[in-house]
């Protein structure tokens, strides 16, 4: 299963980044919510607040409508979650070696609070369980929100040996536990935390690790915001570098938003910048954030299935970097990658160099075949079908309609750039509704009926 991929990725929603009411947006636990709008095949859209970090229930059940007022009781809890996200929380002692641990807990065992644990199997940490929580703590790994997956050996040295070649003295780590852990170790780089897992708050004070939510740029910590800014301009921009791996399901226009934001807090530049991120979602990389680049490396994570190099995955992880440092400047092991002189950048060893794209072309590691129909390099095994006029497996379904825009069904244009959309929106009529909450994603489905599924 893919990681975190069912998170934001369903048809028929889009978040919308850029609205003006951002700034009214209700509040769940998790900061400020995000405004979504649902779009249903002939019945327009409608716009809803919900969480912008978790779409398990269980986790965060936040839902409102937009067009709807917020009943006394919501506003009353508004109340209560603005208290709690304000308040002053202070960080629990950071443990150290010899302390005691609670498995069941995942929390240190104090004189004060030894009663609660008394039932539950403790263990006496040792230094490298104090240095390397990710391997201490049990993996998060529920895809709708925090999804979890820590990088393997090889990923894991690939990284920081990049990091160090480079030059980078002032690395931010959004969502890279692993790669904090291992960094820190090293007495020529400064190194911070930003993850939403407060777990980590017993490993790190808040001088190298503050609990956040990438996806609303919301700092849980009063002066977070001071604290990171301080962090990413207490060295010059090109020294300092960004390095995030979000869960998968998350939107990338949410993320480019929080990247912007976290450039203009270091400095009015652009900063160098690492996104982890699947090859298939490239697109919406390069449609979201400009001048990325996807680099060829296969990123492999110690607690995937699928997203990992092993023999049990032929075509090793779809897991890719994309970044903004210049393609030539990031060698790639020699083990499996070559450098491709015409291209100026380090590619995959079976990534032949296309003399009519003019570019490697493979994007999942094969030998991608071109094919002249199509005017562009497809995967090997494809056959070119005239009637669907593209490259298909052999034994694929033929003539089978394509998938257009959700509103209009045009084949040109998708949802978002639909000439119609607005007209609908505004037809829609949106009587009372009774709603029962799905139980997959925060938007509601009407109850008993099956709702339409836009794919
Ligand atoms: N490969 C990385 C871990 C990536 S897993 C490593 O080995 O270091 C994704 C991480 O992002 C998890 O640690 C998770 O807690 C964190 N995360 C999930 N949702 C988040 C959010 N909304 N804001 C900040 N961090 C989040
Ligand atoms: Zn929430
Ligand atoms: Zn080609
Ligand atoms: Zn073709
Ligand atoms: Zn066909």
């Amino acid at each position: 299963m893919v990681k975190g991929l069912k998170m934001y990725r369903s048809f028929g929603v889009d978040a919308l980044v850029d609205s003006e009411t951002e700034q009214d947006s209700p509040l769940c636990e998790h900061g400020p919510t995000l405004l979504f709008e649902r779009f249903t095949v002939g019945k327009g859209s409608r716009k809803y607040y919900a969480c912008s970090a978790c779409r398990d229930r269980k986790e965060c059940d936040f839902f409102q409508w937009a067009d709807e007022k917020l009943t006394k009781g919501k506003l009353l809890r508004q109340k209560e979650v603005k208290k709690i996200l304000s308040k002053k929380r202070k960080s629990p002692d950071v443990i150290k070696e010899n302390d005691e641990w609670c498995i069941q807990c995942e929390s240190s065992v104090t004189i004060q609070n030894k009663d609660e644990h008394r039932e539950h199997e403790t263990k006496i940490l040792s230094l490298s369980d104090v240095e390397s929580p990710s391997h201490l703590l049990t993996a998060k790994e529920n895809k709708k929100y925090n999804a979890q997956y820590f990088f393997d050996q090889e990923t894991i040295k690939f990284l920081s040996t990049t990091i160090s070649r480079l030059g980078y003295k002032n690395i931010l780590c959004i969502g890279t536990p692993r790669l904090f852990e291992v960094l820190r170790l090293k007495s020529d780089i400064s190194v911070f935390l930003l993850d939403i897992d407060k777990r980590l708050h017993q490993f790190y004070s808040s001088n190298s690790f503050l609990q956040y939510n990438m996806f609303n740029n919301f700092f849980f910590e009063k002066n977070g915001v001071e604290k990171c800014k301080g962090f990413l301009s207490q060295k010059s921009p090109i020294e300092t570098l960004i390095i995030v791996d979000p869960p998968f399901g998350g939107l990338v226009n949410i993320l480019a938003k929080t990247l912007k934001s976290l450039w203009k807090m270091g400095s009015e530049e652009v900063l160098p910048t690492i996104l982890v991120f699947p090859y298939f979602l490239e697109s919406h990389v390069n449609k979201n954030i400009g001048d990325f680049t996807m680099l060829d490396y296969k990123v492999s994570y110690s607690n995937h299935p699928h997203y990992t190099n092993n023999s049990k995955n032929p075509r090793g992880s779809p897991v890719r970097v994309f970044t903004n440092i210049p393609a030539d400047r990031v060698a790639l092991p020699q083990e499996g990658y070559r450098f491709c002189k015409l291209c100026q950048r380090y590619v995959y060893k079976g990534n032949r160099h296309c003399k009519i794209c003019k570019l490697c072309t493979s994007k999942d590691g094969r030998t991608y075949v071109h094919c002249k129909t199509c005017k562009k390099c497809v995967k090997p095994g494809r056959v070119h079908c005239d009637t669907c006029g593209s490259c298909e497996p052999a034994n694929h379904e033929c003539g089978r309609e394509k998938i257009g825009c959700h509103i209009c069904g045009d084949l040109n244009h998708k949802r978002r750039d639909c000439p119609q959309k607005k007209m609908e929106s505004r037809l829609s009529s949106h009587g009372k509704r009774s709603i029962t909450e799905d139980t997959t994603r925060n938007e509601p489905v009407k109850k008993k009926k099956k709702r339409k599924t836009l794919v």
